[in-house]
């Protein structure tokens, strides 16, 4: 995301986001249901219904205190694995972002925010958790990022999508779906698939905001 358009645009972009979260609760949930406790929707709702009762509080915010605070909101609202992981990684985001951030200060923040995540929740990519799309992601776009910001968006969520197919013959090795053995393997990750769904509205929107 460029510096020149500062916090409204980051503010609209995680409103599309949370719209996004909310549309696809019973898809979160039903996934949720074949290898966990069914609630990834639900908690993903929570989430959004929280970001969007703080937004007036959050336009106000510079950015990085912007990210720290709705990371802090999902960790202290959300239940199960989930809140408290996603609410690291805005927090984490936050804290390594400076102010007007270049789209190389996006990458490091969100890769930072990715290892933070794996640290939070000590696993790893190939562990079929939302790391696996979450990692790579990151990577894909800290190599892209020297060049033109559509192309490097493009990338990061073609890197995503790549991911999330590839983990879906993995058995998970994390979280409640670890306890169903073989069960997950061929089903997709919940959480790998929240974080396709959260990547790809970023770079649709700001593809839109900016054509
Ligand atoms: P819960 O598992 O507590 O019911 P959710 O259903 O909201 O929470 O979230 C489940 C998702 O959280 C999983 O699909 C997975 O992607 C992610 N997850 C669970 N445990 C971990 C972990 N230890 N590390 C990383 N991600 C995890
Ligand atoms: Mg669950």
């Amino acid at each position: 995301m460029p510096a020149e358009t500062g916090e409204p645009l980051v503010v609209s972009v995680l409103a599309t986001v949370c719209d996004r979260l909310l549309a696809s609760e019973a898809r979160f949930d039903a996934l949720d249901r074949a290898i966990g406790d069914g609630d990834h929707g639900q908690n993903l709702s929570r989430a959004a219904r929280r970001l969007e009762e703080i937004r007036d509080q959050l336009v106000l915010l510079p950015l990085p205190q912007l990210m720290q605070r709705a990371g802090k909101e999902i960790v202290m609202s959300v239940g199960g694995a989930s809140g408290p992981l996603y609410g690291t990684l805005l927090l984490e985001i936050g804290k390594a972002l400076p102010p007007g951030p270049r789209l190389e200060d996006w990458a490091r923040a969100f890769a930072g925010g990715v290892e933070a995540v794996a640290r939070r929740g000590r696993a790893a990519e190939g562990d079929k958790t939302m790391l696996d799309v979450l990692t790579p992601a990151a990577r894909a776009l800290q190599t892209h990022a020297g060049g033109e910001m559509e192309s490097a968006l493009k990338a990061m969520s073609a890197a995503a999508l790549a991911a999330l197919e590839a983990s879906r013959p993995l058995r998970a090795r994390r979280g409640r779906a670890a306890f169903v053995g073989e069960r997950s393997i061929g089903a997709d990750d919940p959480g790998a698939v929240s974080s396709l769904v959260c990547l790809c509205t970023i770079v649709e929107t700001l593809s839109e905001i900016r054509s």
